[in-house]
């Protein structure tokens, strides 16, 4: 058992690559005796669409939100997370992770990155955005290859 980590947080994109990416982040908790959680990040609809629609989407945003809980229950109920560790919070990916890992104490990250080519193509452009402004360790893990279908 090492006490490296205390709060092991993994992002999922919701697609067949989060299991890849929670199966190396569960044990890594584990051996450190570390709590786990998970999130997923929703883009926000007003800025999907520029803020240039003259309705309130709030209601749209409430269901988009309860969709993508059940979304991610789907993914983490089966790796036994509790629901209470399970988040989704409206924003831009890596803002989000960062302002979570902030205010929970988080010490490591781990997110998926496809194997592409050469350095700039390492990672892809949410897992980049994560390691760059992290104040603490990010494990990139690596899932579908480039050509490879990795969404659902
Ligand atoms: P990508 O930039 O699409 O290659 O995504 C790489 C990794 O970033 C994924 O495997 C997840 O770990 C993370 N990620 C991408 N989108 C999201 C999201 N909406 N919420 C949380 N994590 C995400």
């Amino acid at each position: 058992m090492s006490n490296e980590y205390h709060h092991v947080l993994v992002a999922v994109d919701l697609t067949k690559d989060s299991h890849r990416v929670l199966e190396r982040a569960i044990p890594i908790a584990r051996r450190n005796n570390a709590k786990l959680s998970v999130i997923h990040t929703l883009e926000p609809l007003g800025f999907a669409y520029g803020g240039d629609i003259p309705m309130d989407l709030t209601s749209i945003q409430d269901q988009l939100d309860e969709h993508a809980k059940s979304r991610l229950a789907e993914v983490a109920d089966p790796h036994d997370v509790p629901r209470e560790d399970q988040h989704v919070v409206v924003g831009m990916p890596d803002t989000e992770i960062h302002r979570f890992s902030k205010e929970n104490d988080v010490d490591l990250i781990v997110v998926g990155s496809h194997g592409r080519h050469g350095f700039a193509l390492l990672l892809g452009s949410t897992s980049t955005g994560v390691l760059h402004g992290a104040e603490c360790d990010v494990l990139a893990v690596r899932v579908g290859k480039e050509g490879e279908e990795t969404a659902e």
